[in-house]
């Protein structure tokens, strides 16, 4: 462990200690609150291309009291601001190849710093990353979601943008005890019997697409939403990032949530499963009961 981690412990273990030093001060203080440790502050999300990491963290973030970073909008930010580090950016991006490992580190570190609490989304996809990551803002947890491949593959082939880039699903997905509805611009309905129907009546069946063109006017699928960029994302993914997860399972800090449904139901669910896993931290923290500090409104 190095200096600032270990004085990030010590930080940790007892909130009212000073950390004197113009080395750790520099890479410590953004993190010193006022108020003990409250447990899960600094998380990263995890899961597998597909899985709907962005619209989980969306939910969860605001509601953790957490700034849901996300690595590639910070990345699109810099090259579109032609900051320095944007423009050598734009450079690799040009040029085909993949942004190195530290570019995009030195980018992230130095956007999490000034942050109280962070949910980060898209970064680390290497254990090159993660080890980086530990040394410069140990990590309370790392969210790890994950839903079955047949599904999940399902889901990203009817993905669908609208208006404002936001993103709608077509697939209404039932299998098993999955039962993951469409997501339409408009609510949906279902009969005394339960099968489901758009806002124009017209029936979405289980297991297939919604057929209803009002509905689906103005969506647009992505070009690599496809079954052979899903496939290769996926390998991608589990070569680079299995590594990750299994470090972060070493050391004990990994909270695994399957995903068996539609994200309304899910999501509160998730959301009650890291309230409990922030106390018992604290509590292990801290030495106290539970007290006013974690959010509870859903
Ligand atoms: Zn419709």
């Amino acid at each position: 462990m190095n200096e600032a981690a270990v004085a990030m412990e010590s930080v940790a273990l007892n909130p009212t200690l000073t950390v004197k030093g113009s080395f750790v001060r520099g890479v410590v203080e953004p993190y010193i609150r006022k108020k003990p440790r409250t447990a899960i502050k600094r998380v990263v999300i995890m899961g597998p291309p597909g899985v709907g990491k962005g619209t989980y963290a969306t939910f969860l973030a605001p509601r953790l009291g957490l700034k849901h970073v996300v690595v590639g909008d910070l990345v699109r930010n810099e090259i579109s601001q032609a900051t320095p580090l944007g423009l050598q950016m734009a450079d690799v991006v040009r040029q085909g190849k993949l942004i190195e490992d530290d570019v995009i580190m030195q980018l992230v570190f130095s956007h999490l710093k000034g942050l109280d609490g962070f949910l980060l989304d898209g970064m680390p996809r290497t254990l090159k990353q993660a080890l980086a990551l530990d040394a410069i803002v140990p990590l309370d947890l790392a969210l790890n979601l994950s839903m079955d491949e047949e599904i999940m593959l399902r889901k990203a082939c009817a993905r669908r943008i609208g208006p404002a880039n936001k993103v709608y699903n077509l697939a209404y997905v039932k299998k098993g005890m999955f039962d993951m509805p469409p997501h339409l611009p408009a609510k949906t309905w279902c009969d005394a019997v339960g099968r489901l129907f758009c806002k124009h009546d017209v029936e979405i069946r289980p297991n297939e697409d919604v057929q209803c063109p009002a509905c689906t006017e103005g969506l647009s699928a992505r070009e690599d939403d496809n079954p052979e960029v899903w496939h290769h994302r996926m390998q991608t993914y589990k070569s680079l990032t299995c590594p990750v997860l299994a470090h972060y399972a070493a050391k004990n800090m990994t909270v695994e949530f399957s995903i068996n449904g539609d994200v309304k139901a899910c999501a509160p669910r998730l959301l009650e499963l890291l309230q409990e896993y922030g106390t018992r931290l604290r509590n292990k923290y801290s030495g106290s009961a539970v007290d006013h500090f974690l959010p509870s409104r859903i």
